[in-house]
């Protein structure tokens, strides 16, 4: 295991030190809210930024009220503690960083306190652009949570149990990844990301009431398809559209933008990640990297390399 280290309550412990209660609500029920949040290393600079730090931040306080959790941190409080946690393991390479906010007493479900809070980043490569992923996708039998029953837009740990379901039964199946239906039975999103599908030149996704996470990702790429021209619309997607696409991809801060190359094993395309997939991908990663300096305000310092820029 790597034994990295993570802020938790206030402190900076080495990950096999990091303890919470069995009988806390986070380990028994779920009850946490969390942010899955990417830093990206520019080596031209000597310098660590975080994408979208704000946003991710602001989500995060948005869970909390949706699950009536008290945050007993400001968005500056959090900052600060996500710097010290970068910087404890002066990471100079991309990074991926867990920050959760979680029900750390022994009570129930209902009752939550005391709320504490961890930071776990970890090193992780951002995608290989030589060796781009394709991804074979089912629509899933699994139908995604809704906004009365477990709401998708609070980023809320039991959430990811749907997820779970229907991304086994996609591998159990032969694929590679699922694609939920909403209860209205149009399409959702991924199993932890979101989806655009290019039909006749126009980007088009799902509209955030249709049973998905408000992803930053998603938000990002309509901002830079708009920037450069294209028709960017959200809408809701009927399943037999997906089987007539031109270009499918999945979004998010841990997928990137990931082609899906077949659903139900209907080709999409031609079969291979199509051309504004992949110049998403390589826009999204120049942008959040910062070797693109357009949208400035989307990347944060938080890490430099001592010897300064190489
Ligand atoms: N949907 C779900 C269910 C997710 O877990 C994620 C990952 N956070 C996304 C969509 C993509 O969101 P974002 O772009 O903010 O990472």
């Amino acid at each position: 295991m790597a034994d990295n280290f993570i802020w938790l309550r206030g402190e900076i412990v080495r990950q096999s030190q990091a303890f919470v209660n069995v009988l806390s609500p986070a380990a028994q029920f779920g009850l946490n809210v969390f942010e899955g949040i990417r830093c990206y290393w520019n080596a031209e600079e000597g310098v660590l930024y975080a994408f979208r730090l704000q946003d991710h931040l602001h989500r995060l306080l948005q869970s909390s009220r949706i699950v009536s959790f008290e945050s007993p941190y400001s968005v500056a409080e959090i900052e600060r503690s996500f710097r010290h946690a970068i910087e404890a393991n002066d990471f100079l390479c991309d990074t991926a960083v867990r920050l959760t906010l979680f029900g750390d007493g022994e009570g129930s479900w209902s009752s939550c306190e005391p709320i504490s809070m961890f930071i776990a980043p970890m090193p992780r490569a951002r995608t290989d652009l030589r060796k781009i992923p394709k991804f074979a996708a089912c629509v899933s039998s699994w139908e995604r949570i809704n906004d009365n029953v477990l709401p998708p837009r609070a980023k809320v740990g039991a959430n990811y149990i749907n997820g779970r379901f229907a991304h086994l039964q996609a591998r159990r199946d032969g694929y590679d990844l699922p694609i939920f239906l909403g209860a209205d039975r149009k399409v959702a999103e991924g199993a932890g990301a979101c989806l655009f599908m290019v039909r006749s030149g126009e980007l088009i996704t799902p509209p955030t009431t249709s049973s998905v996470l408000d992803s930053i990702t998603r938000d990002t790429v309509i901002r830079m398809a708009r920037d450069i021209g294209i028709e960017v619309r959200e809408r809701t997607i009927d399943r037999t559209e997906l089987y007539l696409a031109d270009e499918i991809f999945l979004c998010g801060s841990a997928a990137e933008i990931s082609p899906i190359v077949s659903v139900d094993r209907f080709e999409v395309g031609r079969g291979e990640p199509g051309p504004l997939t992949v110049d998403m991908l390589h826009r999204y990663l120049a942008v959040a990297s910062g070797v693109d300096g357009r949208y400035p305000d989307w990347r944060t310092a938080v890490n430099r390399s001592k010897a300064g820029s190489r």
